[in-house]
């Protein structure tokens, strides 16, 4: 049986791929390579295509036993999600209602997703517990909610279980140095503060530092994408020992605001890092920090390489030495 891994090229979908891989699954994976890279993937069966596109999906559920689905593939960008919410209706929600549909006729029961903390919004609770109230405040997370809801309702009529993975801040990269972040154009905070220290950019842009945070600038809880990745195999061991539904935050416990992770990136590059202040980013809440009890009590998620310094020294190192990501030549 084989684990189908939609946007597997792509940053964390890739790296939940070389986890896959680890422990020996088969694995296939679907991605239209519109943001992910085939050099990222270090296995899997690649097909190429949408997840709107009902022939293609065919393909993919004929050709394959699949038994279990992590589905990563998604457009994930705040910014771009408030200039765009209609890419982000089509792709993802309908996107996803695409593949469930086919997870349905082929009679697959599992699916791993890859939710966001965006879709608490401005949080009432700090830390963030998966009871806390979901209303998000950009269209991203907005879809990423309406996601969740669909499995929900497919669940009930339909008996598919799914298991949602409300991701905090990703950040880091592979240990054997092979993968690791590389987003066209980059708008999140650890590679753009990578790329200032490498001399790509002049500067790093601070969205805001007037937030109610004690330096004014935004709080957020980074996690390493291998920690994130190990959770998705606890997740699909999990549907194969026939749990319920259910949903989890993934995060470090810890929030950073923006100052202090260009503070840690200084230190762990030695690099001078200039930073400018600038207007806040649309769509952005103060702080968003995660309880993450349930994943670890029941999913029995341990994340072992999340400290600020070490997921910032493992991008340091990819970035140093992929200055251009996949474009290798
Ligand atoms: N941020 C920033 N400058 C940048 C990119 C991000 O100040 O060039 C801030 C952003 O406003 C947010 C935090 O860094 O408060 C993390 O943003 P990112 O896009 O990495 O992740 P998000 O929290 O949106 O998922």
């Amino acid at each position: 049986m084989a684990v189908l891994v939609t946007g597997g090229a792509g940053y964390i979908g890739s790296h939940a791929v070389a986890a896959l891989k680890e422990r020996g699954e088969d694995i296939v994976v679907v991605d239209n390579l519109q943001q992910g890279h085939k050099e990222a993937l270090l296995g899997g069966k690649l097909y190429v295509g949408d997840l709107r596109d009902a022939d293609f999906l065919d393909t993919v559920f004929k050709e394959n036993e699949i038994d279990a689905v992590i589905h990563f593939a998604a457009n994930s960008l705040v910014g771009e999600s408030m200039k765009q919410p209609g890419k982000y209706y089509h792709n993802n929600v309908y996107g996803t209602l695409c593949l469930l549909e086919k997870m349905n006729e082929y009679g697959v029961g599992r699916i791993v997703f890859s939710s966001t903390a965006a879709t608490y919004g401005e949080p009432e609770n700090v830390p963030i517990d998966e009871y806390d109230r979901t209303l998000p405040t950009n269209a991203y997370g907005e879809t990423k909610l309406a996601m969740e809801k669909m499995m929900k309702w497919f669940d009930i009529a339909h008996g598919i279980k799914y298991i949602s993975l409300r991701y905090f801040n990703a950040a880091g990269a592979h240990d054997s140095g092979l993968i690791g972040e590389d987003h066209r154009p980059e708008t999140h905070l650890v590679p753009i503060v990578l790329e200032a220290a490498l001399g790509k950019r002049p500067h790093i842009s601070v969205f805001g530092d007037d937030y109610a945070t004690e330096d004014g600038t935004c709080v957020r809880d980074y996690i390493h994408v291998s920690d994130l990745a190990d959770a998705h195999l606890l997740a699909v061991d999990r549907l194969r020992g026939g749990a319920d539904s259910a949903v989890y935050n993934l995060g470090n416990g810890q929030g950073f605001s923006v100052k202090q992770v260009i503070e840690i990136a200084r230190e762990v590059t030695g690099r001078d890092i200039r930073a400018i202040i600038e207007p806040r980013r649309a769509g952005d809440p103060a702080v968003l920090v995660a309880s993450s009890e349930r994943a670890r009590s029941e999913l029995g998620w341990n994340p072992s390489r999340s400290n600020l310094e070490n997921i910032i020294g493992s991008a340091w190192s990819w970035h140093q030495a992929n200055p251009n990501g996949y474009d290798r030549e």
